[in-house]
């Protein structure tokens, strides 16, 4: 448990017929849990990486806020909010994901456990999260890396 508020970086998308709407209720649900959010990124639209031919696109985006609950339960509240705002409104099966929320960046904290890994471990590969989170915060560091958000996008931007 955290007594003080740490600064948190959540990356969002969603490729369900709602599109970005689901990212403003997944702020207010956040809210509601006692996260704080600060900013939230525009969102980009982005093609569909390893995923079956047919796949709608997405869009993602990316939000900063503190939390003063560990990264555990941080990660308890975004499955819980994947999953009240991912309940399909109409009952069909196979639909397209409507809520993926990661953790990027929990403060300085580095963990490698089966269910949670802190910084994301692909978060620094994905243009998907780098550009949104570019916006609203270049400046922060990735913990592992050393690396600040606007230099992880820019090298990634030179390699793609
Ligand atoms: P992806 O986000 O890569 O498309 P999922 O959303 O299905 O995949 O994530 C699957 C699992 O990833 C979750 O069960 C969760 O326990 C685990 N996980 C590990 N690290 C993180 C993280 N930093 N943020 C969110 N989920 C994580
Ligand atoms: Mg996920």
């Amino acid at each position: 448990m955290n007594i003080f508020p740490v600064k948190c970086a959540i990356a969002l998308g969603t490729n369900a017929p709602g599109g970005i709407a689901v990212f403003q209720m997944a702020c207010n649900l956040l809210q509601q849990h006692g996260f704080t959010v600060e900013r939230l990124a525009a969102a980009i639209i982005t093609k569909p990486l390893d995923c079956p031919p047919g796949t709608p696109d997405f869009f993602n985006s990316a939000l900063i806020g503190t939390f003063s609950g560990s990264a555990e339960e941080l990660l308890e509240i975004t499955q819980s909010i994947e999953q009240t705002l991912g309940r399909p409104v109409d009952h069909g099966f196979h639909l397209p994901r409507p809520l993926d929320l990661d953790i990027i960046i929990f403060g300085d904290k580095q963990m490698q456990t089966p269910y949670l890994t802190l910084p994301h471990p692909r978060a620094q590969e994905r243009m998907f999260v780098l550009e949104p989170l570019n916006e609203i915060a270049p400046d922060w560091v990735f913990p592992d890396s050393k690396k600040s958000v606007a230099e992880a996008y820019f090298i990634l931007k030179k390699r793609l």
